[in-house]
This record gives C-alpha cells, sequence and structure tokens, in this order.
C-alpha cells in the first residue's frame, strides 16, 4: 500500500526533519488521508509535542497551558513571520491516556494539501521531525500499550474493504487473538518453571512435575487451542483477501454478462460478437462480505487468431489456475461443443462450478450430460438475460470455498493473518515433541528447550520475541500517520 497523508517528495518537506531518528524525538504528520476535504489532523507524539503546539498555535480564548485532552479554537501561525495559516482546532492530550503514552498533540486544520503542508512545515521548523510511515502504532507498541497483534489489526482495521474483515480487525484491535496466544503461553511457562527446578534440584524432580500429566495438559491447554486458532486462518483469510473467482467459458456463452450481474453494475463490454472479451477483465465485488475479485477470461479453447488473442488466452490460463474458485460457464441453448468438452478437461481438478447459463431460452443440451460430465462439481442454470439463478450462484460460490463449509453468517470472532499462522505452525512442532517428551519422560532439559522454542515462536505474534528488523518491516507496511 503506497504511504497516504501528506506526500514524501513535497517541497515543503526537507529531508533533514527526515534522518534524526532519536527515539525520544516528537513526531508529526498528517494522520487524515491525502486530497482535499472538510478537516484534516496533524498529528505530533513525544516530549516536545506540547511546546510546540504552544509555539505554532494561538487559542483565541483558553489560557495556556491549554487543558489536556480538550479542543480549543484558535489560529495556527508561523511563529518566524507571524503570518496566520489557519483557523483550526487544537488538542494537547499529555501521556499516559494517549494512542502512544507520550503527550499528543493534535491540530485540526481545513482540509486541502496546501494548508495541511504549511501547517505540517511551521510544526518541522518548530522542533519536530517528520514522522515514519506507522510510527505513532509503532510507539504505541514500544510502550507496551498495544501489542504487535494490535498494531497490525490498526492496518488491517483502515484497509477493510468489506464489513466482515473490519469486523475481524476490530477483534484483532480489542486484543482477542493477543489474550488466546498469552492463554497458550500459560501452561508452557508453568511447565517450563517446573522443569527448570527440576534441573536445579535433580534429585527430587519425580515429586516436583508428574511428566504425563503435564504432558496431558499442554495437549489440552495449548496444543488443542493452537490448532483451533490455526483452522479459523482459512475462514479469516477470504474475509481478508477475497476470493479470485475466473469466470471461463467459450465465447458469447454469458460470462461477461454473468460478471455484470455479479459486480450489479456494466463492468464489462457486452456485444453480441463472438470473442470480444480479449483480454482480462478483472473487478472487485463484494459478496456475502467477502472481497471478490472477478476474472472474465478471454475465450480459451478456439485457436487464437492473432497474437494479442494468444496472450489473452495465456493470462487467462493462468489466472484460471490461481483461482480459488472457477465458473466455467456453458451457453444451454447451443449443444455441448468441442470446445466446451475441451475446456472442461483443462478444468479439472480445479475448484469448479458449472453454470449453465441463458436458461431462459430452449435448452439444446441435457443439463444431466453436463452434470455427469462435470461431477463432483456442481452444476446450475441461470439467466444472466432475466436473473434467474443468480441468487443461488451467489449461495454457491460462498459455500463452495472454504471446503463447503463456508456461510457468511458464520465469520469467525478472531482468525490469525498469513503471519501468524505461520508463528502458530512452527510453534505447534516442538510444543508436540514436549508433550511426547513429557509422557516417555525424556530428559528436562531437552523439554525445557522445545517449551523454549515455541515460547519464542509464540512470542512472534505478540511481538515478545521479534528480531528488530523484523518489526520494522511489519510497522513499514504502514500509511503515513498512523
Ligand atoms: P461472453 O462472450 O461469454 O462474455 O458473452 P456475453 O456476456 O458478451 O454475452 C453474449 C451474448 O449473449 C450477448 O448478446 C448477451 O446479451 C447474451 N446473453 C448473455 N447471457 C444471456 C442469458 O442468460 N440469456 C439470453 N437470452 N442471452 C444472454
Amino acid at each position: 500500500m503506497p504511504p497516504q497523508g501528506f506526500p514524501l517528495n513535497s517541497p515543503l518537506i526537507h529531508n533533514k526533519h527526515m534522518n534524526t531518528k532519536s527515539p525520544g524525538s516528537t513526531i508529526a504528520a498528517v494522520s487524515t488521508a491525502a486530497g482535499p476535504g472538510g478537516i484534516a489532523i496533524v498529528r505530533l507524539s513525544g516530549p516536545q509535542a506540547e511546546p510546540i503546539l504552544t509555539r505554532v498555535f494561538q487559542p483565541r480564548q483558553a489560557a495556556l497551558p491549554l487543558p489536556s485532552h480538550r479542543l480549543c479554537l484558535g489560529q495556527v501561525v508561523d511563529p518566524e513571520t507571524g503570518r496566520v495559516l489557519d483557523e483550526a482546532l487544537a488538542a494537547v492530550m499529555r501521556a499516559p491516556h494517549t494512542y502512544t503514552r507520550e503527550d499528543v498533540a493534535e491540530i485540526h486544520t481545513h482540509g486541502g494539501p496546501m494548508v495541511t503542508g504549511r501547517v505540517l512545515e511551521v510544526v518541522l521548523r518548530a522542533g519536530a521531525r517528520l514522522a515514519e510511515p506507522g510510527e505513532f502504532t509503532k510507539r504505541a507498541f514500544l510502550a507496551g500499550r498495544i501489542d504487535l497483534s494490535q498494531a497490525e489489526a490498526v492496518a488491517e482495521l483502515i484497509a477493510a474493504r468489506g464489513r466482515a474483515e473490519a469486523d475481524l480487525a476490530l477483534a484483532q484491535l480489542a486484543g482477542g487473538l493477543k489474550e488466546n496466544v498469552l492463554t497458550l503461553r500459560e501452561p508452557l511457562l508453568d511447565v517450563l518453571a517446573h522443569l527448570e527446578v527440576a534441573l536445579d534440584f535433580p534429585d527430587e524432580d519425580a515429586e516436583i512435575l508428574d511428566g504425563p500429566q503435564a504432558s496431558a495438559r499442554l495437549k489440552r491447554e495449548t496444543l488443542a487451542p493452537l490448532e483451533k486458532l490455526l483452522e479459523s486462518y482459512e475462514a479469516g483469510r477470504i474475509f481478508r483477501e477475497g476470493l479470485a473467482l475466473a469466470i471461463v467459458g467459450r465465447p458469447n456463452v454469458g460470462k461477461s454478462s454473468l460478471l455484470n450481474r455479479l459486480l450489479g453494475d456494466e463492468r464489462a463490454i457486452v456485444t453480441p460478437e463472438p470473442g470480444t472479451t480479449r483480454d482480462l477483465i478483472e473487478a472487485e465485488a463484494l459478496l456475502g462480505g467477502v472481497p471478490l475479485t472477478l476474472v472474465d477470461t478471454a475465450g480459451l479453447e478456439t485457436p487464437p487468431r492473432d497474437a494479442a488473442e494468444a496472450e489473452g488466452q495465456r493470462r487467462a490460463k493462468n489466472r484460471a489456475a490461481e483461482a480459488d474458485l472457477v465458473l466455467l460457464v456453458i451457453d444451454q441453448s447451443r449443444p455441448l461443443a468441442d470446445e466446451d468438452r475441451r475446456l472442461l478437461d483443462l478444468m479439472r481438478g480445479r475448484p469448479l462450478l458449472g453454470v449453465l447459463n441463458k436458461s431462459d431460452l430452449v435448452p439444446a443440451l441435457d443439463p444431466d450430460e453436463v452434470r455427469a460430465l462435470l461431477a463432483p462439481a456442481r452444476v446450475l442454470q441461470t439467466s444472466a438475460k432475466t436473473g434467474q439463478g443468480l441468487d443461488g450462484l451467489q449461495a454457491l460460490i460462498l459455500e463452495t470455498v472454504n471446503g463447503g463449509d463456508f456461510q457468511s453468517d458464520r465469520i469467525p470472532a478472531l482468525a490469525p493473518n498469513a503471519r501468524h499462522k505461520r508463528a502458530l505452525e512452527e510453534a505447534r512442532g516442538p510444543v508436540r515433541a514436549a508433550i511426547e517428551g513429557l509422557k516417555t519422560g525424556l530428559p528436562p532439559e531437552i523439554v525445557a528447550l522445545e517449551i523454549q522454542t515455541a515460547l519464542d515462536r509464540l512470542g512472534r505474534i505478540t511481538g515478545q520475541t521479534l528480531p528488530e528488523d523484523v518489526l520494522n518491516r511489519i510497522f513499514e507496511t504502514f500509511c503515513l500517520g498512523k
């Protein structure tokens, strides 16, 4: 995602503001999206937030020092020239009850790149430095106000396209995943503590730790919930990343018309000429809260007539191969053609739905024959012209994904993202090894090592055990001003 907010290459921002990186520095950025708007917010965080605000902001009535956590009307003034830059509301929020746990100041200016640019410029000249992308949230993390999964949730919430995606991010922001992970770690820490005692007092270990009992506990309280969390990844992934749906079929069967129906607007160009959908047409839609990327593909089955068509076919094949689900569209008002059969062979083995389109016309093929050919894939009849069967198609698309176990009202309350999933998978091995080792009575130092490894990997989710460069990379994906 490109950084939003104030353009980094603006001539108003000089590089000198970006180079000083001392941890106690005061940072500033435009925290609202770039472009014209009613208001925009220039945000500051750090020990100098209040003095800098006082330098550039003159309250109309409120006396200095400004009251904490309260908006005051006034003027933003260039302290060097005395020139008024905007009429604005400003607030100082003194630590620790702030986003970053540092002193924070906000100036609510009129929106628009010129106003915000000038206000940011005087703030930087008054002693702040331009924040890096995600730096406000990073400071909240470093101060311990939120863990890494919550920091990631901020970025996910901002980027959410669908309601379900936003709900997942909100649950994560509220600390749902963090608490889950801490709960998983608890029995590991407990058993580890006992093992350490056993190591320190080797003669008494039999009294201190009952191996099979500890093994059963880790299985029940760590491994089982860890696996459950992993299971919710797939459903969460669909809401987070959306589904790639490829629509394939020979020319003129109604692919573009179906795409338009699914989208609800005229996204693809529909013409009665065969082979007009020369290239891929991609569009985004929301289906039952799931973001959907729809790809309408060029006719795959006929020999290409020119280089452009050949390229279109090549790309269509790739997309169909990558798609989460392929809709194979067949015109049921025409007899089944060799091209239909070739396409069928090409798509066999992929997650597939058969669509017999043009159900409003007199059928020229036997639906049961198609069903038999496509089995075990499901087949349904639609009319892109009248809309018949479209609701069923939408429902079936959602049902078919996620191993036929998808229901939009069964959005998981919590779902790890790809990074969390990796950490959970990496923790699972050592957890299993520890369970096995406790059961079979392996030496405590070996079991302790497995448990430490598991703890370390789980700690990557909350950020407790992540190397700094990895942390930095995560925050770098944030937008400016967040
Ligand atoms: P594509 O080449 O597969 O993308 O097919 P189009 O969506 O361009 O449709 C080809 C032609 O079939 C157009 O004239 C559409 O209006 C028509 N068409 C598409 N779907 C239906 C349908 O369900 N019923 C009828 N009667 N015509 C349809």
